[in-house]
Formats: structure tokens, C-alpha cells, sequence
């Protein structure tokens, strides 16, 4: 699933490239032929990430919310104004990041944040990119509007840019207030606030439950965005075990976690990938934007020796998803 960095990613795409445009939106599987017809015709005026959701505004006061879940994917094509990352990128990105970015040879070095402002100005392109829980750039349409290929549940078209969404958990129109109670569920997201208040809210709340941190980190009413892969890292960046419960932590310690997930989070955003080892540079920092076993502690390496202790990382079941972690660094 796209863990809240590839939304943010996704939202971008979208302020680019669509907000300020008038668009037609259609439905060409037809699942979503009323909502679309909400939206026709309609200029969108605002694209939001809240952890794993996002939200388009439309000039007449109505919402788009898509969340895509484990399946869903936005393809754009036609002329687009390219993200920094993107334009350099031919790798696929995101929490099952098998291929990671390959740098072209002699390719100028991101800066600390991962951005690379040379490469974020530039003409709009003429090409395709899928953004999911990865991302790649597909071969380019022949035809401007490409043919809606598969199950496409919502078309968004300008008169130069087309956005497919296929495959989303959640895809409905929403009035504002309705945002905004779908928003006032969702934990904090440090991306979109990091406020004192916002870090106070996400410390409150940990510290008075009971539940393990590790399901905590997980739990998007508590923290918004963070998935399977954060979740391993920022505890072992943290020294946590992942079964102590969220009131026996102290007031510090969830603060730095709250800090460290607004750094990771920022990071993941600026280069595409779930970059969670510092201090990389160099041949090092391109090997790990390359390939994910060089960019993580301990998320996939069960069994291996722990990169601080050499300890072999260990593999459990914890809310049903996988949990890696050291049990000596993370004693
Ligand atoms: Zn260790």
C-alpha cells in the first residue's frame, strides 16, 4: 500500500498539473458515472494529502476523496510538467520498491532534503507515468487522449493533461463539511502541520494507550500515513521496541519519533523513495536510491545481521502485516 510520502507525491502531481485547469470528468468503466457527472465541467481549485487520502477541490464547493488502497494507480499523460525526482528517475518508486531510481551516469548529486532544483524547472513533457505504491514512466501514447485502457473508474481531462485512476479502495464526491469530518478522523499528518499543537496531539493520544507503539505507529486515526516500511524504520531509528505499549514511552521519546517521521516523511517525498538511513553520500547514497536493501535498517532483512549490532533482524506478524526489528538495539 502507498505509504502516505507516495500520496503527497501524487497530490503534487496534481497542483502542477491540473489545479487551475478547467477539466471533463468521465467515468469510462462506469462505476462512477454520477460522481463524475458532479464534477464535469467543474475548474479544480485544490489538491490536499492527508496521510494515505487525497483531496480535489472543485470550484462549485464539491470534493473528489480517493484513497487508493493496495490496488489503485494514477496513470497521467500528455503534456506534463515533470517533478524533480521524476524527470530523472526511470525506476519505480514507493513501498514495494523493487528497481529503486537509477541515477543516470555523471546525473548532478541531490542536495541533503534529496531535492535537486536544476532538474525540478523545466517545459512540460510529453510522456506517461503511473503513480501507485510505485512509480514509472510508461511507453507514450501514441493518441492525445490516450484510450482509457482497463478498468479506468475516474477520468480527469484538460485540455492538455489526462489522469486515470483505476483500482482505488475509496472514490467519491464529498461536500466540504464532509471533508472535513473525514479529515478530523485521520491523525495528524506532519507534512500538512507540523505545528507544536499537531506534534502535542500525536503525543497525547500515544501516551495514553495501552496498545503497543508499533500497532500505534500503524493506526491512521493515531498518525496519518505511515505504513509497513516507516513503521520498522522509525522504530529502529528510534532504539523501540515494537511491542511497548504507548503510555509506558516517555514524553521525549515520542516526540523525536513524531520529528523523525516528519524528516522521513519529507525525505520520501523529495526523492520518491523511503529513504530511512542518514549520512548517506556519494556512490553510497546512489547505491541506496538504486536498490532498497542499501537504503533501510532493518524493513525485508530478516535473518540478516543488523547493521549496527549484527544481531540477526527478526520477522513477526503484528496487526497483520510483517514487523522487522532488531531484538538487541530495539531491547
Ligand atoms: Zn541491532
Amino acid at each position: 500500500m502507498p505509504e502516505g510520502h507516495s500520496v503527497h507525491r501524487i497530490t503534487r502531481q496534481f497542483r502542477r498539473n491540473l489545479v487551475g485547469h478547467r477539466v471533463t470528468v468521465s467515468s469510462p468503466q462506469g462505476r462512477f458515472v454520477t460522481g463524475a457527472a458532479q464534477l464535469s465541467g467543474h475548474t479544480v481549485t485544490d489538491a490536499r494529502a492527508v496521510g494515505k487520502q487525497m483531496f480535489l477541490e472543485f470550484d462549485h464547493g464539491l470534493w473528489l476523496r480517493v484513497h487508493l488502497g493496495l490496488y489503485g494507480a494514477w496513470d497521467f499523460s500528455g503534456g506534463i510538467q515533470m517533478d524533480a525526482t521524476m524527470a530523472s528517475a526511470n525506476g519505480r518508486m514507493g513501498q514495494t520498491n523493487q528497481h529503486g531510481t537509477d541515477l543516470p551516469a555523471g546525473a548532478p548529486t541531490f542536495d541533503e532534503a534529496g531535492e535537486n532544483s536544476i532538474l525540478s524547472i523545466g517545459a512540460p513533457r510529453r510522456t506517461r507515468v503511473r503513480m501507485s505504491e510505485q512509480e514509472k514512466e510508461i511507453d507514450l501514447a501514441e493518441t492525445f487522449p490516450p484510450e482509457p485502457i482497463g478498468q479506468v473508474r475516474v477520468r480527469l481531462l484538460s485540455d492538455t493533461v489526462c489522469a486515470d485512476l483505476r483500482g482505488p479502495t475509496a472514490c467519491e464526491v464529498l461536500d466540504a463539511a464532509q471533508v472535513d469530518a473525514v479529515i478530523a478522523r485521520l491523525g495528524p499528518d506532519p507534512e500538512l502541520d507540523n505545528t507544536p499543537e499537531a506534534e502535542e496531539r500525536f503525543v497525547s493520544v500515544v501516551r495514553k494507550k495501552p496498545t503497543p507503539i508499533g500497532r500505534l505507529l500503524m493506526d491512521q486515526s493515531v498518525v496519518s500515513g505511515i505504513g509497513n516500511v516507516y513503521r520498522a524504520e522509525l522504530l529502529f531509528r528510534a532504539g523501540l521496541n515494537p511491542h511497548a505499549p504507548g503510555k509506558s514511552l516517555g514524553d521525549e521519546t515520542v516526540r523525536a519519533l513524531w520529528q523523525d517521521w516528519a524528516r522521513l516523511l519529507h525525505v520520501g517525498i523529495a526523492t520518491g523513495q523511503m529513504m530511512t538511513m542518514d549520512k548517506l553520500e556519494g556512490a553510497g547514497y546512489r547505491r541506496a536510491m538504486k536498490n532498497r536493501a542499501d537504503r533501510h535498517w532493518v524493513y525485508k532483512r530478516e535473518g540478516l545481521p543488523c547493521r549496527v549490532c549484527g544481531t540477526h533482524i527478526v520477522l513477526e506478524e503484528m496487526a497483520a502485516r510483517k514487523l522487522y526489528w532488531c531484538p538487541r538495539c530495539q531491547a
